[in-house]
This record gives C-alpha cells, sequence and structure tokens, in this order.
C-alpha cells in the first residue's frame, strides 16, 4: 500500500480517518499539534498518543519533511539554506539576521515561470510547485537555525523563489499553519507576501480577507519598459494591475509596498519616476527602493548612488513613504533575484 503524507491530509478526512477505526476525535487535535505546532515528522515522537495508534498511522501515512542540504553565511550575516524536498528537489530560502532577531525569505515554487530578466530564478525556469508543507517547513528551518544561534525568527517574507499567486491554494494553506494559534501561532502582520503582480490572484486575496501584507514587485510604471524587465506585464498590463491593488486597498484597509529595483539607464531616469509617482497617486502604498545585484549573464547595473537619490528625493518631492534598501547577502548569491540553486 503506498503511503501518503499525512500533512496532506485535511483535518476532515484525518478525522473520518480516525472516527472510521475506532479512534476518539480529540486524537486529530493532537497529531495537528505535533505536526503542525511542535514541528514534530516522526510518529513515534508524538509521545502522548497510544502505542497502537502511533503504529497504525506509520502504516497508512508518512511524513516528509523537507531538510536542508546546504548552507552559506555571508560576510554580513546572511545565510543562504539550500533545502531539500522528498523527491530531491531543491529551492533556496535565505534568512536575513537583524540584532537578535531575523526575516526568513521563503521559498513558493521550485524555479518560477515568469522568467523576469534581472532574476536568476526566472532563468533556470520552473520544476514545480511546493505543497503546503514545504513551505511551512521552511518556517521550521528557520526557527531551528535561528534558535541554534540565540536568535528569534520575526517575520517572514514570501519572496524567495516562484510567484505565490501561481501557488496559491498551497500557499494560503501553509499561511493558515503558520498563524494558527493551535500551529505556530505567528502574527499574519508579521508575513509578506510579495508578487509579480497577478490581479486575479491580489483580487483573491483580498476576497478572502488575508490580514498579511502585501509587496508587488513593480520596477517600472511604464509598460514597454515592465514588459522587457517583467514578461508577465504583457498579459497584466500597469492597468490591470492598478486596478487590482486598489480592490486589494479598499477590501483589505491595508498600504501595500511597491518593490522597485533600481537598474542603471533602465528605470532610473526622471521619466520613470514620474511614471512611478502616478502610478502610486491611486491608493496609499510605500515605496522600497532596492538595490540590483548582478547575476551571471545580466545585462543590467547598479544603478549610481546620485542617479538613485535623485530618484528618491523626487518620489520624496511628491510627499510618498520612500526605503531605500540595501538587499545582503550578495557574496552568497543571496540577495533579491539572485536564488539560482546553485548549491546544487
Ligand atoms: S523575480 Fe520573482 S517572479 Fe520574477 S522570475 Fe524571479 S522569482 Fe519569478
Amino acid at each position: 500500500m503506498e503511503k501518503i503524507d499525512i500533512r496532506t491530509l485535511p483535518r476532515t478526512e484525518l478525522l473520518d480517518f480516525l472516527l472510521s477505526r475506532g479512534e476518539k476525535a480529540f486524537r486529530a487535535k493532537q497529531i495537528e499539534q505535533w505536526l503542525w505546532q511542535k514541528g514534530v515528522a516522526r510518529f513515534e515522537e508524538m509521545g502522548n498518543l497510544p502505542r497502537a495508534l502511533r503504529d497504525l498511522l506509520g502504516e497508512h501515512f508518512e511524513t516528509r519533511p523537507a531538510a536542508v542540504s546546504a548552507a552559506r553565511e555571508s560576510r554580513d550575516g546572511t545565510a543562504k539554506l539550500a533545502v531539500v524536498f522528498h523527491d530531491g528537489q531543491l529551492a533556496e530560502m535565505v534568512v536575513i539576521p537583524s540584532r537578535n532577531k531575523a526575516t526568513a525569505c521563503i521559498s513558493t515554487q521550485v524555479g518560477c515561470k515568469l522568467r523576469c530578466s534581472f532574476c536568476a530564478t526566472g532563468a533556470i525556469g520552473f520544476a514545480r510547485d511546493l505543497e503546503a508543507a514545504e513551505i511551512f517547513d521552511q518556517v521550521i528551518i528557520a526557527r531551528k537555525y535561528l534558535e541554534e544561534r540565540g536568535m528569534s525568527l520575526a517575520n517572514i517574507v514570501l519572496m524567495g523563489m516562484g510567484e505565490p499567486l501561481l501557488n496559491l491554494d498551497r500557499v494560503l494553506d501553509a499561511a493558515r499553519r503558520v498563524t494558527d494559534p493551535e500551529a505556530l501561532a505567528i502574527s499574519p502582520y508579521r508575513l509578506t507576501l510579495s508578487t509579480a503582480g497577478i490581479p486575479e490572484g491580489i483580487r483573491r486575496l483580498a476576497d478572502e480577507g488575508v490580514r498579511f501584507h502585501l509587496a508587488i514587485s513593480l520596477h517600472s510604471a511604464v509598460n514597454a519598459t515592465r514588459d522587457r524587465l517583467m514578461p508577465i506585464n504583457k498579459a497584466y498590463p500597469l492597468e490591470a494591475l492598478s486596478d487590482a491593488i486598489a480592490y486589494f486597498v479598499q477590501k483589505t484597509g491595508t498600504r501595500p509596498t511597491i518593490e522597485y529595483l533600481l537598474l542603471d539607464g533602465v528605470n532610473d531616469t526622471p521619466r520613470q519616476a514620474e511614471a512611478l509617482a502616478r502610478f502610486c497617486r491611486a491608493f496609499p502604498v510605500k515605496v522600497n527602493i532596492i538595490e540590483y545585484h548582478p547575476v551571471d549573464g545580466s545585462p543590467y547595473r547598479r544603478s549610481r548612488p546620485e542617479t538613485r537619490d535623485r530618484f528618491v528625493a523626487f518620489l520624496e518631492s511628491k510627499n510618498m513613504v520612500v526605503n531605500t534598501r540595501r538587499s545582503r547577502g550578495e557574496d552568497i548569491d543571496a540577495a533579491c533575484g539572485q536564488l539560482a540553486n546553485k548549491s546544487r
């Protein structure tokens, strides 16, 4: 009999299984606490379950926890972890410490279909979606990595490999487990989902009433430029994206973040700054200006500091909220857009 991963079972199916074998309903909750709250994957370690039940679970189910296959630490303390899944597929995640707290940047797919031209992940193509448990496991891995170093996990960003809104059911399931008071109980306000801009996905997030933060990788507010940087823009141009963001803001009452990777001579000109300011007039947003880290074979360069400062000053003159962010882990290829499974 082929065993299935118990963590793919909805609560109702786990309950049906237990009741059909004469077990009590409260065992479902106990099992879920082991799996999702304590991060314990082995049935024999589930100490408050009777031996017969642990054996029964072992006969029918298995768990396939993800594991770290390689880790590299940057000069600035940022760590890139290669995470291997049950079928040998690999995705990278990044842990970014700041004093005794840290942010974990986790992946939602192995590779990515969207092929943004500045991104190393896009260049390796797409292998598969990650299961909810595989996304969840990265949080467990980050927590353990940090605990061993005397730090705690403060924030989670779904900004590693992949486009979360193209794997939305599993992403929402993982987010529910991470934030559930009976699982990891991490506040949804400490979770950020970053998207290249899939309008129907953004609308669905709004309709689902999510309480986590939304970030949109914009990188240009000029369609022709964005088409070149992010081919997804040809399917969903800026007008459609703008409507979806407005819908999200109106439904959730939150202020999304616009991520903007500054590229020399491409999207850092006065015309591009004006277009960005116009785009952001439609809703309340924060803008994160991010430094570019070149990837192998990239045609792009980082903007000059004086160009960056002029760009930021222009936006601020329009009363926009702007942060300039240095992305971290450049020396280990862990900075924004650098995740390419080189650890393999
Ligand atoms: S930037 Fe994000 S959406 Fe674009 S190719 Fe890279 S991982 Fe995919």
